[in-house]
C-alpha cells in the first residue's frame, strides 16, 4: 500500500497564475494575467550571457554568488539608498525572489511566531509562512488606494509578533510606500524583536517621479531586515529566475546556512552576464519610465471601457474596479472574461485569505502595444 502523505498546505491549490494562464491558452485570450513581459529583453544581456558560456564560465560559482556580480550589487545599492552594503557579508545571489523570500521565512521564523502580512498579498507569502509553522496575521490594505492602516497594525503586534511583511511597490495594485509610511513601520518595530521583510522586486518600476522607498535608505530598519529582489522583473527576463537578498551580516549568516543546503549557488553564466551588465547604469535608471509609458498606454485604452481605474504608481500591474457595471464575484467575471472575450486577467480576491472581493481585476500592461490594443479592442466588443 502506497505510503500517505499528510500535507503540509492543505488549503493550497494550483496558484491563481497558472490557472489563468492555462486558461489562456485553451481559449486563445490575450494574457494580461500573470506578470511577464512578452516584449524582448535586453540583446546586449543576453549576448553577455551568450559570451559567457562561450568563455567557459559554466561550473559552480561561489555559493553566495558570483563575487563579480555581488560587487556590483553592493555599490548599486550603496549609490542609490546611502546604506553601505558589504559584497561579502551582506549580498547573497537566489534562484529568483520568491525563493528569497521563501529562505528569508526559514530562516527567521520559529512554529508559533507571528508574520503581520498586509492583503491583498503576493501568492507565496502565507503559504512561506505556514510551511514553517508561523501564523500569518493577515491585516487588508484600505481600499480603493490600498494604504496600510497603522493603527491596525499598532494594535495587531504582541509578544508574539516576530515580522512584519512590506512590498513596494506592491503586487497586485502598483501601490506604494512612502516615507511617512517608513517613519510609521520604524517607529511600530523600534525597541521589538520584529524583524521586517521587504519586497523590493519592482525597485526600479516605479512611476510619477516618485522615489523608492528601499529599507536600505533607512539604518535604523535595515539592521532587521532581510531585503529581496528579482533580476527576473527589472531586466525582463521572468523566466531566468534568478534575484538576490541583501540582509545585514548576522541575518545573512543563518540565511547562507538554510541556502547552502536548499540550492547551493545559482547559473553560473547569467550571474557573469548580469556583473557586466550591471555597469550600464542607464539600463536600469531608465526602466521606470519605459514601463510608465506601457501603463499610460493602457490607462488611456482603458478609459474608454467601463472599467474604473484604481491608479498604479509602480510594478507591472494596475488594477480595475468593475464594480460600477457588475456585481459578479470578480473570479467568475475573470473565467467569463478569458473564454468569452479573449483576455485574461487576475481576480484580486485570489491575493486575500478570505476571499475578499471588492470587484477589481488586475491587468498585466507590461506588453507590446500591439498586445495591449488587442485585449482592450476585444474586451469593449464584448463587454
Ligand atoms: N514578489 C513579488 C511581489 C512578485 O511579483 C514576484 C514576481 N513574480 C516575486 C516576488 C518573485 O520573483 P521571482 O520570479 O524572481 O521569483
Ligand atoms: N509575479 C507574477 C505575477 O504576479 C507571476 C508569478 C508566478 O507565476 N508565480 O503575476
Amino acid at each position: 500500500m502506497q505510503p500517505i502523505i499528510h500535507s503540509k498546505l492543505p488549503n493550497v491549490g494550483t496558484t491563481i497564475f497558472t490557472v489563468m494562464s492555462q486558461l489562456a491558452v485553451e481559449h486563445g485570450a490575450v494574457n494580461l494575467g500573470q506578470g511577464f513581459p512578452d516584449f524582448p529583453m535586453s540583446d546586449e544581456l543576453t549576448s553577455l550571457v551568450d559570451k559567457a558560456m562561450k568563455d567557459g564560465f559554466n561550473q559552480y560559482v561561489h555559493m553566495n554568488g558570483l563575487p563579480a556580480l555581488r560587487e556590483a550589487l553592493a555599490a548599486k545599492a550603496t549609490e542609490l539608498y546611502h546604506t553601505p552594503i558589504n559584497p561579502e557579508t551582506n549580498i547573497t545571489v537566489t534562484p529568483g525572489g520568491t525563493y528569497a523570500i521563501y529562505t528569508a521565512l526559514t530562516t527567521a521564523l520559529q512554529p508559533g511566531d507571528e508574520v503581520i502580512v498586509f492583503e491583498p498579498a503576493y501568492d507565496s507569502y502565507i503559504p512561506n509562512i505556514e510551511i514553517n509553522g508561523a501564523k500569518a496575521v493577515r491585516i487588508s490594505l484600505q481600499y480603493p488606494n490600498y494604504n496600510i492602516p497603522w493603527q491596525e497594525v499598532r494594535a495587531s503586534v504582541n509578544e508574539r509578533t516576530r515580522m512584519i511583511m512590506i512590498n513596494t511597490p506592491h503586487n497586485p495594485t502598483g501601490a506604494v510606500l512612502s516615507e511617512a509610511d517608513m517613519i510609521e513601520l520604524a517607529s511600530i518595530v523600534t525597541g521589538t524583536k520584529i524583524i521586517i521583510l521587504s519586497d523590493e522586486v519592482y525597485e526600479h518600476l516605479i512611476f510619477d517621479g516618485i522615489a523608492h522607498q528601499s529599507i536600505l535608505r533607512y539604518p535604523e530598519l535595515f539592521e532587521r531586515s532581510f531585503v529581496c529582489y528579482s533580476f527576473g522583473k527589472t531586466y525582463h527576463c521572468t523566466g531566468w529566475k534568478l534575484g538576490y537578498c541583501i540582509a545585514p551580516e548576522s541575518f545573512m549568516k543563518e540565511f547562507r546556512k538554510v541556502h547552502q543546503f536548499n540550492c547551493f549557488t545559482c547559473d553560473t553564466p547569467k550571474q557573469v552576464a548580469l556583473s557586466q551588465y550591471l555597469t550600464n547604469k542607464t539600463a536600469y535608471l531608465t526602466l521606470g519610465s519605459f514601463v510608465e509609458q506601457k501603463r499610460n498606454y493602457f490607462r488611456a485604452l482603458m478609459a474608454d471601457t467601463p472599467f474604473t481605474c484604481i491608479p498604479s504608481h509602480g510594478s507591472y500591474f494596475e488594477c480595475y474596479s468593475y464594480a460600477g457595471f457588475s456585481n459578479e464575484a470578480d473570479k467568475d467575471l475573470a473565467i467569463r472574461l478569458t473564454k468569452e472575450c479573449g483576455i485574461a486577467t487576475i481576480p484580486v480576491s485570489a491575493f486575500y485569505q478570505n476571499g475578499e472581493d471588492n470587484k477589481v481585476l488586475r491587468f498585466c500592461f507590461a506588453k507590446k502595444e500591439e498586445t495591449l490594443e488587442k485585449a482592450v479592442a476585444s474586451l469593449k466588443k464584448n463587454i
